[in-house]
């Protein structure tokens, strides 16, 4: 079964590529298997210094990447390069960090006892459209520096740059099977994945409904998951703030990626005594967002991923949603869809609640510090967010509050690849990247030694 990758900018086939079924899926399990097997014996500093290879050869090849990228996500050209370089990057980090992986030695009686950090097996790993790059390599640089071996499955829509960085792990050297990138769709080889009685852990990232799947289809076999999520998160505008700044900003906290991120911003809540200044300078900030060619160097937005992603984020728009201003986007060919603000309703709007994947904020004021708290948490989700506010007493108070994995204070700062990112409530299991994630992709084991 074969299956055209589409450029949502221009509506053109850039390629036409061979989709998986579940029987290649399940040979390349078995495959990654038995790769597994000697794979864990390589030493650390072998593993490190092939995952470092592997980066040198992303590295030469991030221009390759980055048009890739352009041409079957959408993306701007300056966040595709940013998003191959972050493969490069989290592939040196993770080399690093598996020599530092450090076991216990636990005082005890009667002997010595100390803990080792094991390999699980085959990682399986489920990656959206919407970040294809760095998403895959923050589950397989972990999954590989700690001795796991991999098969990764790229989104139908977004398949082109994961099939090109599994053939630079191979260029670099990396041992046949112990990276398999395996195109085809969610329901055959994602399913093949979760099914599979060999595969120890998924790593997956995506929609909230497709995670209680994994997380349920999981229980059979009890494999280890990480799930990451979707998200609605707040962009909390204090009176105190540097309202020039926050303006400013808010756009990119919530139209990057026009607005496909699960990290959006995607409420903007601000205090009451400034809304109308803060809505006043917000408005030339997003007409002031160049929605163009995301082959262009000064494009700051592309198109959305696909005409189905544009029918269901104009759905928000139907139901008589209030819009404040839009920005602009060309007509077409193309998913194009311009920057929009919408005040909020009733606070039980699908508009309020959902979440849109799309380049739509819902700006909701508050009174005060417990009001903001309160409208931030009434949420499934949560993933992420910022705070702006000069009082850093009230910016911190607040920061502890909100109950949501990745925030950030006077800034839209979000996934770094040394810092833990994961979701609270139905955003997500687990936390990737950062100091502890080689813990997720190994087993403790406790070994106790007799002296007597
Ligand atoms: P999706 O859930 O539709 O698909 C994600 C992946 O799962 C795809 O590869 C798909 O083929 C696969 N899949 C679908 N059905 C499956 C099944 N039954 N078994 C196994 N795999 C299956 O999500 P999407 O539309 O590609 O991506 C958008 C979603 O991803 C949004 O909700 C977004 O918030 C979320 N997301 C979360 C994070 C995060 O880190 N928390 C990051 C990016 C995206």
């Amino acid at each position: 079964m074969t299956y055209d990758v589409i450029n949502p900018a221009t509506e053109q086939v850039v390629q036409t590529i061979e989709m998986n079924d579940a029987e290649s899926a399940n040979a390349a399990v078995q495959r990654a298997a038995a790769a597994f097997e000697s794979w864990r014996t390589v030493s650390p500093a072998d593993r490190a210094r092939l995952l470092r290879r592997f980066a040198d050869a992303v590295d030469s090849d991030i221009e390759n990447l980055a048009d890739l990228e352009v041409k079957e996500a959408g993306h701007t050209i300056t966040n595709a390069r940013g998003e191959a370089e972050n493969v490069r990057d989290v592939l040196h980090y993770f080399a690093g960090a598996v020599e530092r992986h450090l076991g216990d030695q636990i005082p005890v009686e009667g002997g010595i006892d100390v803990t080792f950090h094991e390999p699980l097996g085959v990682v399986g790993i489920i990656v959206p459209w919407n970040f294809p790059m760095p998403i895959a390599g923050w589950g397989f640089a972990p999954a590989l520096a700690a001795g796991n071996t991999v098969v990764l499955k790229p989104a139908e829509l977004t398949p082109l740059t994961a099939v090109r960085i599994g053939e630079l792990a191979r260029e670099a050297g990396l041992p046949p099977d112990v990276l398999q990138v395996l195109p085809g769709k969610g329901s055959i080889v994602g399913q093949a994945f979760t099914d599979h009685p060999r595969v120890a852990k998924i790593v997956f990232t995506g929609s909230s409904a497709v995670g209680k799947k994994i997380l349920a289809g999981s229980a059979d076999t009890m494999k280890r998951t990480t799930l990451e999520l979707g998200g609605k998160s707040a962009n909390v505008i204090f009176h105190d703030a540097d309202i020039e700044q926050a303006a400013a900003t808010a756009p990119y906290g919530v139209f990057d990626n026009a607005g496909q991120d699960c990290c959006a911003r995607s409420r903007l809540l601000v205090q009451r005594s400034v809304f109308d200044e803060f809505m006043e300078l917000l408005e030339p900030a997003i007409a002031g967002v160049r929605v163009c060619d995301p082959a262009d160097e000064k494009s700051e937005m592309g198109p959305l991923i696909s005409a189905e992603q544009h029918r269901v984020v104009s759905s928000f728009l139907d139901d008589g949603a209030d819009v404040a201003f839009t920005g602009s986007a060309p007509n077409g060919p193309g998913y194009w869809f311009a920057p929009t603000v919408v005040i909020a309703g009733s606070p039980n709007d699908r508009i309020v609640t959902d979440e849109i994947f799309g380049p739509v904020v819902t700006v909701l004021p508050f009174d005060d510090e417990a009001d903001a708290i309160r409208i931030a948490n009434d949420s499934i989700y949560g993933l992420s967010g910022s705070i702006w506010t000069e009082n850093v007493r009230r910016g911190l108070r607040v920061a502890r509050a909100i109950d949501s994995g990745a925030l950030s204070l006077n800034s839209h700062a979000a996934v770094r690849y040394n810092t833990p990112f994961g979701g609270f409530k139905q955003s997500g299991i687990g936390r990737e990247l950062g100091p502890h994630a080689l813990d997720s992709f190994t087993e403790t084991k406790n070994l106790f030694i007799a002296t007597t």
